[in-house]
């Protein structure tokens, strides 16, 4: 099967956010698992240096949308892990250096809407009768997030355009349904669509062209990154506007966790922590957790139990939570790391944690993969206390690190951490904690039973050890997706 897995950004080229990582991990997983993938980017200059090989096929494309006169050319090449990627070489669109989305100035770029009906075009006419590759015809076009919403559109409203005889199958993918790609009415002049889908029942949204919303309207598949995630969207508190449409499209709409890079985060090969372990071995641990105390300023105490945090200090990630319960955590022995980076009141909340704390808290505000890696290392718990969390990666690394996520549940959170109550306990099953609301007496009452159960180190080392034989791989969401793209194909035949 012939998959054209259309995305606005890819590790290493390009990363603003998960779906960067997700774009590089998915295609060579799927790829594995015996299907035919092929990524498409903006061209811009970070995507044109780092193809190797760059070639232009087919014909330059006429009608683009935003790009009068010009005919840009598709241009094939292979990314550093060797997965083939097109780049769609049109410089007036993508040809500007640093963010993808917005300028130096920090505000969005304002022919946005052209750029990305431009990425999504492109993507359609690889299905025309024509095909923009001759020698490679896609089966099924996965499209992610508002950049890439306009594909099914193209395929659904233009089939004099884009028409051939086996319409290829697709499939949307939300990876947070808080960007969703609003622009004016009158971009309408401009992105080659009939007027008639200016309606409820096509394009319009909110008074708006809706990228977003596009894309959920016409794909044949939807998925978000985790099921607890698809749920959630369809309600009026997490939807964002789009849970209407989203709940009328229920039967249509499934979650696929994201999976985790065990090359890069295993700690039994991870060169970045200061001792290797593993279930069998656990000793390499202890080493971890007396240097990080010692790199936090935290008194080297092997008894206390050590909580971290890893994350962008927003007040979506919940982190006033962590602030307000702190001080009964430190009050009850326990201790604090911190790294983050994000909203200036939240990280001088914590920096003034800190001063309250000596020996107790430890922050550093920054961003630091390398201290990342030994934070999970070194820590016995780690704090996700998430208002909303599409998937969520730092728990997935902390459990196969042994450090027991503490989590709020809901998203990908909810999918992944098995609470300790007393009976998943004892059935062998818990693997962290987790809490309902986003209260303070919620998690302080969670810290708690994480205290509690760090007095029985038996209990909590068997909890670590079933957590660290957890896998959230690749393989199987790849196969999730395999499976996705079969039924997306059925349902355009
Ligand atoms: P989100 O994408 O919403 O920020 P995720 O949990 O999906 O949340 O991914 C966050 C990623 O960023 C993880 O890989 C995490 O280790 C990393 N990260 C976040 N903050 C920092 C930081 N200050 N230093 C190093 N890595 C960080």
């Amino acid at each position: 099967m012939r998959i054209l897995f259309v995305t606005s950004e890819c590790y290493p080229l390009v990363k603003t956010g998960g779906l960067a990582d997700v774009s590089a991990a998915l295609p060579p997983a799927l790829a594995r698992a015996g299907a035919d993938v092929r990524l498409l980017l903006p061209g811009y200059p970070a995507v044109l240096k780092g193809l190797s090989g760059l070639a232009p096929v087919g014909d330059p494309i006429p009608d683009l949308p935003g790009m009068a006169g010009a005919a840009p050319r598709m241009l094939l090449g292979l990314m550093p892990d060797g997965t083939p990627a097109y780049a769609l070489d049109a410089p007036t669109l993508f040809g500007r250096p640093g963010n993808p989305y917005m300028g130096p100035d920090g505000r969005d770029w304002p022919d946005n809407a052209q750029r990305f009906a431009a990425l999504a075009w492109a993507a359609a006419a690889f299905t025309a009768p024509a095909g923009l590759d001759p020698w490679w015809r896609p089966d099924v076009l996965h499209a992610h997030d508002w950049q890439a919403g306009l594909v099914p559109a193209y395929l659904r409203l233009r089939p004099d355009r884009f028409g051939s005889e086996q319409r290829p199958g697709t499939v949307l993918t939300i990876h947070n349904i808080a960007y969703q790609g609003q622009f004016p009415p009158w971009t309408m002049g401009d992105i080659h669509l009939p007027s008639s889908a200016y309606a409820m029942d096509g394009v319009e949204y909110y008074g708006g062209v809706g990228y977003l919303k596009a894309g959920c309207y016409y794909a044949d598949r939807l998925t978000t990154v985790s099921p607890t995630y698809s749920q959630e969207i369809q309600t009026d508190e997490q939807g964002a506007g789009l849970e209407g449409l989203l709940s009328v499209r229920a039967g249509r709409l499934s979650g696929i966790l994201n999976g985790v890079d065990y090359g890069v985060w295993d700690p039994a090969r991870d060169p970045l922590l200061p001792a290797p372990y593993s279930a069998e071995d656990m000793g390499g641990k202890a080493v971890c957790k007396t240097a990080l105390q010692e790199a936090f300023g935290l008194e080297r105490a092997a008894a206390r139990p050590l909580a971290a945090v890893v994350s962008r200090l927003t007040w979506h990630k919940g982190l006033d939570l962590v602030l307000e319960a702190a001080g009964a955590w430190v009050a009850g022995g326990g201790q604090l790391a911190v790294l983050g980076t994000g909203e200036p009141w939240m990280e001088q909340g914590f920096r003034q944690l800190a001063a309250w704390h000596p020996g107790s808290v430890g922050v550093r505000i920054g961003y630091d993969e390398g201290l990342s890696h030994r934070l999970q290392a070194g820590a016995d718990l780690l704090l996700v206390p998430s208002r909303s969390e599409p998937c969520g990666l730092t728990q997935l690394y902390a459990l196969k690190y042994g450090t027991l996520p503490l989590v709020r549940r809901t998203g990908g959170l909810a999918d992944t951490v098995i609470d300790a109550t007393p009976a998943a306990v004892n059935d062998g099953a818990a693997t962290g904690f987790s809490f309902g609301a986003a209260t303070v007496r919620e998690i302080s009452f969670c810290l708690r039973r994480a205290l509690a159960l760090y007095r029985r180190p038996d209990r909590w080392q068997a909890i670590a050890r079933h957590a660290m034989t957890r896998d959230f791989g690749w393989e199987a969401p790849a196969r999730e997706y395999l499976e996705l793209y079969r039924a997306a194909q059925a349902d355009a035949a």
